[in-house]
């Protein structure tokens, strides 16, 4: 080891002109010394704790850096999984009607006789169920039971145990999020879904907001474009299947849900949950005349919960009415991304769009 180290030296001696090696060696020392002392003079002087937001948006830029590129997304991958024609879907909007939710009592029976509910959670989903019917964002009687039907703890992934009915969005990995609850709500109340109506949902995401839809209607599509997250949330839903059958109504892929999903167009509704500056335009040629759109509108930094509505006049003229549901509060959703992982609306100047 000696001797190599001395041949090297030796070696460079001979080679490397005296001046070179002393401007070399100083920018070593030098570089060292600013490279170390800088952050640890930022890290000195920052007091500040940094809030649960700061820290899951830092963790999901990094996440979305890693997976963002085009080799996780749809691109190379293609799956899908839908139920076939002909056979019997179960019935979740029925079930759901069948529950009694008049007491917490009476609910609570009901729900350990018929369901694979840890109770830990069922009294903390009742009293959070009930707080969103209070501040108005759960508004149809069969929303409030779709919401206390699904088990958000299984979609909250582990890394936020403890968390499950906060009342916040929290990351779920791969740069994407479970959208808080109040939205979810929300989006859900506004989409108004029928017994029997088709709804696509695009970014599937924790799979949460799709299991939501399996109690309101037996029809539900969802599309996700980042692989290993689709990949994962069709693994939980396969999985959950045994215990809440509702979740096998839910079709699933993984694609660009920017062009919708053609071949079983058109739905009734249509729920986006990543944040875009204009409204896809193959998505309202798949929505049906009469059918609702929700969608966070706006540019990257922040968006409105629209709702649009498609009428059809008997000429075949189109018109869309929208209506803001938050009534100028904005929101901030993940980007509506290409399978290149770039955003679909156009960039705000001076603003860091990184996750
Ligand atoms: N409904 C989800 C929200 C997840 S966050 C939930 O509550 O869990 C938004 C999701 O949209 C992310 O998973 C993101 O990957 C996905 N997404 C972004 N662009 C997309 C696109 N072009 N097609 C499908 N999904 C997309």
């Amino acid at each position: 080891m000696k001797n190599l180290i001395e041949k090297i030296l030796s070696f460079l001696q001979k080679t490397v002109p005296v001046p070179i090696m002393i401007a070399v060696s100083s920018g070593i020392v030098v570089g060292s010394v600013f490279g170390l002392s800088v952050p640890l003079l930022v890290a000195a002087h920052s007091e500040r704790v940094a809030s649960f937001e700061e820290v899951a948006a830092y963790s999901m830029v990094e996440d979305a850096l890693r997976f963002a590129g085009r080799a996780n997304t749809a691109d190379e991958a293609g799956f899908s999984h839908v139920t076939l024609p002909g056979i019997q879907k179960y019935d979740g909007p029925r079930l759901a009607q069948t529950m009694p939710v008049e007491t917490k009592e009476a609910w609570l029976a009901w729900m350990s006789k018929n369901r694979n509910d840890d109770p830990f959670f069922l009294e903390e989903r009742w009293q959070w169920a009930q707080n969103l019917v209070l501040t108005s964002e759960l508004k149809r009687p069969e929303d409030v039971r779709a919401f206390l039907l699904t088990p958000r703890e299984h979609f909250v992934r582990a890394q936020n145990k403890g968390l499950e009915y906060a009342n916040t969005w929290l990351p779920i990995g791969y740069g994407a999020t479970i959208t808080d609850p109040d939205v979810v709500s929300m989006m859900t109340s506004t989409l108004n879904v029928q017994h029997g109506d088709k709804v696509l949902e695009i970014g599937t995401g924790s799979g949460y907001q799709s299991a939501i839809l399996s109690y309101l209607t037996k029809d539900v599509y969802t599309i996700e474009i980042i692989k290993p997250l689709a990949i994962e949330t069709d693994a939980l839903y396969r999985d959950l299947e045994k215990s809440f059958p509702s979740y096998s109504v839910i079709n699933r892929k993984l694609g660009d849900g920017y062009y919708g999903w053609e071949e079983y167009a058109p739905f009734d509704k249509i729920i986006v949950t990543c944040s875009i500056d204009h409204i896809p335009p193959p998505l309202l040629r798949q929505l049906n005349p009469g059918g609702i759109m929700v969608l966070p509108l706006g540019p990257p930094n922040r968006q409105y919960i629209m709702e649009i509505v498609k009428e059809e006049a008997e000429d075949g003229s189109i018109t869309l009415s929208r209506r803001d549901v938050y009534n100028g509060m904005s929101v901030k959703f993940i980007p509506f991304r290409d399978d290149r992982g770039t955003s679909y609306s156009s960039p705000v100047s001076g603003y860091d769009d990184s996750f």
